[in-house]
């Protein structure tokens, strides 16, 4: 499908339909439904970044299922992989049982897997989703340690059951640690860099030798390479690297959450990739599945102690998404599309960080890859030793002004003011265009509206 304009006005019983399907998801749909309010459209038809309502308006998709669509939607290797299954007759569910499509999966994964794990590595099925996976992880090293505590960050997201939800950046835990996440903008050392995180690590270190610190000797460190949910910030490699090397003295297994930056997303196959390190376990989920729900842990086998039937669940064999997975793993493998992503990532945060010269109300632009955003803060009420506040409002008017202009966006970061880009990695140069100059009309005009409006209270 073409990248297209969204259309004309749409034919009068079709913009009928799309409303009167947005009215009853409004009154049956739960108070909790999070994109379907943000996002009043009506998906019908969908290949690659491109979106069709049923209104007939067409869309550039950057949200991509949360991060999920490595391929974009219905890639053709994709849709393929999951007609064979169909046609083979094979079993669509057969909880953890040992199948022709599992196994071919299991190689493919291992295949990509950073060299140092891939020869110890051990792979648990979980329930489908990237909660699911983080659950295992957290029950797995705590079996394994014979401890409770973990090491969190500020800012993590990691899902929404309980244990994950102990260690992302809103909840409290008495059996989490909370240490500083490092990041330029809004350093909490106040000074960025190299530096910055430098400190941040000496925290880490501090806390975890100091006798008194009040910090038991943990279970395992979790950590996202870039966090995602909480605001599009890449962690420095070398920063990543003292993580390593502190929790590997002391004894303490690392967690990789690569949920998000799995699969190409960052640059580099998986994010870990950037700066060498090899975590103990990998918690993965979203593209692994080809866009069908499948998470998994991957860890060292040493940290195998866990009895049978320690982590069960009923949905853990779904063939589709196995074979949908293994698709699209081997199509990023084979066709670079990770090296795709480091160099058109790279190309469009330069021009969006060119963008913030011209917008001061854009604070920042920051990113790894095609997992970009952008914080949208208010200039006029920064303080000059320190960034201008977030500016949620503005930024939500954002995300509606992309809408209007065929442009799906979210929002995403501590006070959801981080506009969120999260394109296929199949995406073209010129829909790269598109998607950028949709963009920055959007913020000239919300910027424009909040203008003329005044200033907010
Ligand atoms: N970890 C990370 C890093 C994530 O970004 C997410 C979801 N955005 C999750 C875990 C949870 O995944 P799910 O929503 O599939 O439970």
């Amino acid at each position: 499908m073409a990248v297209t304009e969204p259309t004309n006005t749409p034919p009068a019983a079709q913009t009928v339909a799309h409303e009167g399907i947005l009215r009853r998801q409004s009154q049956r749909e739960s108070a909790a439904r999070t994109y379907a309010r943000s996002l009043p459209i009506v998906p019908v038809r969908a290949r690659g970044i491109t979106v069709e309502g049923a209104d007939g308006r067409r869309y550039l998709d950057c949200l991509s299922g949360a991060g999920t669509l490595a391929l974009g939607h219905n890639h053709p290797v994709v849709l393929e992989a999951i007609r064979r299954v169909l046609d083979s007759e094979a079993p669509l569910h057969i909880l953890d049982m040992a199948t022709p499509v599992k196994d071919a999966f299991v190689t493919e994964l291992f295949s990509t897997l950073p060299a140092g794990l891939a020869e110890h590595a051990r792979i648990q099925f979980c329930g489908p989703a990237g909660t699911d996976a983080v659950e295992a992880a957290l029950k797995l090293v705590r079996i394994a340690t014979g401890r409770q505590g973990m090491l969190a960050f500020t800012g993590a997201y990691h899902g929404m059951t309980e244990g994950s939800l102990a260690v992302s950046g809103g909840a409290r835990d008495v059996r989490v640690t909370r240490l500083p996440y490092p990041q330029d903008y809004r350093c909490p050392f106040g000074t960025g860099g190299e530096r910055g995180a430098e400190l941040s690590a000496r925290w880490t270190q501090n806390l975890l030798d100091d006798p008194s610190g009040g910090v038991p000797k943990p279970a395992g460190m979790i950590v996202e390479c870039v966090q995602g949910e909480g605001g599009v910030l890449p962690a420095p490699d070398a920063w990543l690297r003292r993580m390593r090397e502190i929790t590997a003295e002391r004894g303490v297994p690392l967690i990789a959450d690569e949920v998000q930056t799995g699969v190409g997303r960052t640059g580099t196959f998986w994010a870990v990739q950037h700066s060498g390190i090899v975590p103990d376990v990998m918690v993965l989920s979203k593209a692994i599945g080809g866009s069908l729900p499948l998470a998994v842990i991957v860890y060292h086998e040493d940290l195998d102690l866990w009895q049978p039937g320690a982590h069960a669940g009923t949905f853990r064999g779904n063939q589709l998404a196995m074979a949908a997975g293994a698709a699209t793993l081997a199509y990023v493998r084979e066709n670079g599309l990770a090296h795709r992503a480091a160099v058109l990532g790279g190309r469009m945060l330069a021009r969006l960080q060119g963008l913030a010269a011209e917008h001061p109300c854009i604070g920042d632009a920051r990113g790894r890859g095609l997992m970009i955003g952008v914080e949208i803060v208010d200039p006029e009420r920064g303080a000059d030793d320190s960034p201008a506040p977030a500016d949620p409002e503005l930024a939500r008017a954002v995300r509606r002004a992309c809408l209007d202009r065929g442009l799906i966006v979210e929002l995403g970061g501590r006070n959801g003011a981080v506009v969120r880009l999260l394109p296929p990695l199949t995406l073209t140069d010129e829909q790269a265009e598109a998607v950028l100059d949709r963009f920055a009309d959007a913020l000239a005009s919300a910027e424009q509206a909040r203008t003329s409006a005044g200033p907010s209270q």
